[in-house]
């Protein structure tokens, strides 16, 4: 049976939301903005999971906008949030270490004439305030700084960025897909003006997306997709219903258990990756190792190619940089960006771990690995090189 410790790139979803999203797709088949009564009985559940989703991260339900990805959020909030302020400036900062869905964003708003300044990290891939302070001018008219990385885990210290910014005058996003069911959010708390979360790696479906966007911002926005009324005008489109509902019951599901979530995530990554640091010699993690999300564990495995560790250890779900590059073979930007040894840096896998992970997956995981690193330590040339 397959060990499943790639919860970063997607989750399961989860039986209680699948059974919750069933009906929707040939009984209450309805169109919400319908009249009648086969729409009007789907509207009410419309308007339950935008509560429950708005709930989970203390937002209020019009503050919630019904997106296709993670990435169409990221996608809608930093480019028409460009758009709408390019009056008063054209300067944006975002960091180094993003997911490509802001950081291919940024590069093409530069096209459009846009300045993009994107912020160095330290060696674990912390935002470095001072350059952050320095980079920010009259003309900043947005800063998208990620919650928890995709790769590594770090979190960045949204909270104080977005108090800074703000008081400049900057629109403040967040991409928070990493962080959203690994850590208690407030969106108030942090002071974000956006935040970006995405259904399937929080146990609904892939194909669906959040975006909040605070009331006062959202009236200045313009919609990427035209068409229709839904999403208060700001994403054209029937409403997914099944989808909808699903990622309510998700966020509905996680406002009851978040804190024995974390708990039992935290407790599985750290019992692998004690085992994995103790027992196998010449590895270390990468990033921060408590400034982080409790998912994520980023191991660098000294003279071999991580790929190879894959092949090897097959039955370890795992990713070898971050799983969007995973088929180039440039190093991951982000163990680029934390000054990670480029030889080092194909030695990298990223075990991320979720919901229906157990201990026993953790030992045996960490079994296996001892296994597969010593076959390849004794056939590899870079260990020869010790
Ligand atoms: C997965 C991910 C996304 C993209 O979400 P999709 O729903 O897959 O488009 C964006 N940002 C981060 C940090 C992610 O991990």
């Amino acid at each position: 049976m397959a060990i499943y410790f790639d919860n970063s790139a997607t989750t399961r979803v989860d039986p209680v939301v699948r059974d919750a999203m069933i009906p929707f797709f040939s009984d209450k088949y309805g169109n919400p903005s319908s009249i009648h009564s086969v729409g009007r009985e789907v509207r009410g559940d419309v308007i339950r999971a935008r509560e429950l989703v708005a709930e989970l991260i203390k937002a209020t339900p019009d503050e919630i906008v019904f997106t296709g990805s993670g990435s169409e959020s990221d996608n809608l909030a930093i480019t028409q949030t460009a758009r709408a302020f390019k009056h008063k400036g054209r300067h944006i900062i975002t960091t180094s270490v993003e997911h490509k869905a802001v950081l291919e964003t940024c590069r093409a708003l530069e096209d459009e004439g846009f300045e993009v300044t994107y912020l160095p990290v330290d060696e674990k891939g912390v935002v470095d305030m001072e350059f952050f302070k320095k980079a920010l001018r009259d003309d900043t008219i947005l800063v998208s700084v990620m919650l928890a990385n995709n790769e590594i885990g770090t979190v960045q210290p949204v909270k104080e960025i977005a108090e800074i910014a703000s008081a400049r005058g900057a629109i403040v996003h967040t991409d928070a897909v990493q962080a959203v069911g690994k850590m208690h959010i407030d969106v108030n708390e942090l002071g974000v003006h956006m935040l970006t979360f995405s259904g399937h790696k929080i146990y609904a479906p892939k194909g669906i997306g959040v975006l909040y966007v605070d009331i006062e911002l959202r009236e200045k926005l313009k919609p990427l997709i035209h068409g229709g009324q839904q999403e208060g005008g700001l994403r054209a489109g029937t409403e997914n219903v099944p989808y909808i509902v699903g990622l309510g019951k998700a966020c509905e599901i996680l406002i009851g258990t978040l804190d024995s979530e974390i708990r039992h995530i935290k407790s599985v990554r750290d019992r692998f990756e004690k085992r994995v640091l103790e027992e196998i010699s010449d590895t270390y993690v990468n990033g921060h190792t408590h400034k982080r999300v409790p998912s994520i564990s980023d191991i660098t495995f000294k003279y071999i190619e991580g790929e190879a560790l894959m092949v090897y250890a097959q039955e370890i779900c795992c990713s070898a940089g971050s799983a969007c590059t995973s088929s180039s073979v440039n190093p991951s930007h982000v163990l680029t960006a934390i000054n990670i040894d480029p030889v080092d840096c194909h030695g990298a896998l990223r075990f991320s771990f979720g919901r229906f992970n157990t201990l026993e997956e953790a030992d045996r995981a960490v079994d296996i690995l001892k296994n597969a690193v010593e076959k390849l330590r004794k056939m590899s040339p870079l260990c020869a090189r010790k």
